[in-house]
């Protein structure tokens, strides 16, 4: 079996393993970001927060969406309005406006796939690596969707969702219990596919090799600024470069 990443990653895995003091890198799972990774999901969240928000008189530019992705809705809005109306409000009536955007998402039809998310867990589990999925979500039915979409290479136990951490990203608890449902792995024995600035500094903080997929606006240099390992701008360079030992 090839290395998991071609050659030109040396650098980046050399790089990681003298700053985190590990010896070396043997992944043994890949622990997947949910929202603008395996399912093309951002375009469908930024337009529903952008209109949700302008109802309550606050305004919210689709960067401003990708750059707050994996924090807490409850607290964006709250600061949101701090920032623009110069007021507290309390958790309750954050939430009351988080549920209206909530309401808008759930008019959508589902987000597809990403291409080339599928031909990349294929290879994986092909070289006997596992796959979780670590989201800060909380929507039950979307649960049930991942299980469908990706019965052949998920279950239930691989998931990480909002109900398995006090603390969410940026924290990096989610990807801590990913260690743990992965069988008990160090972080040298996985690597994180993110595509916001709060996942990979998640995913760094958890000293897991981390690896992002640009799937929004922002530029490939936000996420190389939270330390992400590896930066890719499609899903399907990524695919395309796992097990390549020659290029
Ligand atoms: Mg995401």
């Amino acid at each position: 079996m090839p290395p998991l990443f071609p050659p030109y990653a040396e650098k980046a895995i050399q790089t990681y393993l003298h700053h985190e003091g590990f010896d070396a890198f043997c992944p043994r799972a890949v622990l997947f970001d949910m929202d603008g990774v395996i399912y093309h999901s951002m375009p469908h969240h930024a337009r529903c927060w952008q209109e949700a928000m302008a109802t309550f008189g606050l305004k919210m530019t689709e960067a401003d969406v990708y750059a707050t992705e994996g924090m807490r809705g409850v607290e964006t809005i709250r600061l949101m309005v701090r920032e623009q109306q110069g007021r507290d409000i309390t958790e309750a009536e954050a939430q009351a406006m988080y549920d209206e955007k909530a309401r808008l998402f759930a008019l959508l039809p589902p987000a597809p796939i990403m291409e080339g998310v599928l031909e990349l867990m294929e290879k994986l589990k092909a070289a006997g690596l596992q796959i979780l999925v670590v989201t800060g979500s909380g929507q039950r039915p979307l649960f049930r969707r991942l299980l469908d979409d990706f019965h052949n290479f998920l279950t239930e136990d691989k998931i990480v969702t909002a109900y398995d951490v006090a603390r969410g990203k940026p924290a990096p608890d989610p990807y801590l219990v990913g260690l743990q449902k992965a069988g008990g792995l160090q972080p040298w024995q996985a690597v994180v596919v993110e595509n916001a600035p709060m996942g990979v500094r998640a995913g760094v903080a958890a000293r897991i090799f981390t690896v992002a997929v640009n799937s929004g606006p922002l530029p490939n240099s936000a996420l190389a600024a939270e330390g992400a390992h590896l930066v890719y701008s499609r899903m399907t360079q990524l695919c395309d470069d796992v097990f390549q030992s020659t290029n």
